[in-house]
């Protein structure tokens, strides 16, 4: 059944009967959770799939950025971007930690590497920056800094699923990367998420982290959290798996075709593409500039009401939500670039099943064609 409207992301979805075997099996062994086979295949599997070392999976991205930082002992302040998703932030907060917001780069609109070093203090320990629809942040001049000042790179890669630039996977960048696998994402799992580390070591503490800090039995080593993705997420994520190829195939020729039906458009900006880079489309932002005949609301506006339902990713920005508006790095003159481009942007549908016709209506109703 085609749904009413169209909304900017549509869940991926296997058939179902492929998924009846996976049910059997966990009802067969009846191993619901606690690091079952599935868990296991699956953490395998995504390391061959992603090329990284280790990936230990999590109920959900959120609890994969408050384990990060607790796995890392991260404290005091870190350094961030207001334009995200505001679990990025909150993820500081649940740890006690101060963030520190800094602008962004006009051109990918992710954190700009030219304002870290002022934004320092003795108090700041890591970094976390996001790698914003999925373009990769400056990775080598960000990782200098933070050598140069001994701090810690968290990346916040929950739009980054299968990312890769010129040195391999961008999930390999920093101390820790952190996915989501959110049903709105590239690949889910329902609900889901993922650390990838470097290091055995680090992958075991988090493991503890992520199961109470059960080391076995009868031995606890830290005040940990219940992170565990269940045997059936982590069969859902391997049977979806196999079809993520396809689908992000599918997403790169919507790319395509949104950036020819929008150039030359007046006033639309559509965000620079990948270029060498390996991507996975994972949305379609466009800036909405002065020089657009209508505001970026009445055209978000125009498109509700003809049952297109874009997204404003990311507005309001982080920092002007009330838990972060008082920092006196959340202000509007701090950050001037994210303010601007939180005040232009609209994410377009973009996903697997979005039909040529469905997405040529979009396409004149933004180009008033
Ligand atoms: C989706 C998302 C998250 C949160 O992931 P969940 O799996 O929904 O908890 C964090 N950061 C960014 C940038 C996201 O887009």
């Amino acid at each position: 059944m085609k749904p009413e409207h169209i909304y900017v992301t549509q869940p991926t979805l296997p058939p179902l009967e492929e998924f009846i075997p996976y049910l059997q099996e966990i009802w067969d062994n009846k191993i619901l959770t606690n690091g079952g086979p599935f868990h296991q295949q699956l953490e395998q599997a995504l390391c061959d799939y992603l090329g990284v070392k280790h990936l230990a999976l999590f109920t959900n991205g959120t609890l994969a950025l408050v384990t990060a930082l607790q796995a890392l002992r991260i404290t005091g302040e870190v350094i961030t971007t207001p334009y995200s998703f505001v679990a990025t932030a909150h993820s500081l907060l649940w740890n006690g930690i101060k963030p520190v917001f800094v602008d962004i780069d006009p051109n990918t609109l992710n954190l700009d590497p030219d304002k870290i070093e002022s934004a320092i203090t003795p108090q700041t320990t890591a970094i976390m920056p996001v790698h914003c629809y999925g373009h990769p942040c400056d990775v080598a001049r960000i990782q200098s800094i933070a050598d140069n000042y001994g701090l810690k790179v968290i990346y916040d890669a929950a739009h980054a699923f299968g990312v890769q630039n010129q040195t391999g996977s961008i999930l390999n960048h920093g101390d820790l990367a952190i996915l989501s696998f959110h049903a709105t994402k590239v690949f889910n799992t329902f609900e889901g998420g993922a650390i990838v580390c470097p290091d055995a070591k680090t992958k075991q503490r988090i493991d503890h982290l992520k199961n109470f800090g059960f080391v076995d039995e009868v031995t606890v080593v830290a005040p940990g959290i219940n992170g565990k993705m269940s045997e059936l997420n982590a069969a859902f994520g391997l049977l979806q798996l196999k079809g993520v190829d396809a689908a992000i195939v599918k997403r790169k020729a919507i790319d395509a075709r949104y950036r020819q039906g929008l150039a030359g458009v007046n006033g639309i900006h559509c965000l620079a593409d990948a270029g060498e880079q390996v991507a996975n489309y994972s949305y379609f932002p466009i800036l909405v500039q002065p020089d657009y005949p209508l505001s970026r609301d009445a055209l978000y506006q125009k498109l509700k009401d003809n049952g297109i339902y874009a997204r404003r990713y990311f507005y309001p920005l982080i920092s002007d939500f009330p838990m972060y508006r008082g920092l006196p790095s959340a202000a509007q003159a701090n950050l001037p670039v994210a303010s601007k481009a939180s005040n232009q942007v609209i994410c377009l549908p973009i996903y697997p099943t979005l039909d040529v016709s469905d997405q040529e209506k979009i396409i004149s109703l933004v180009a008033r064609k």
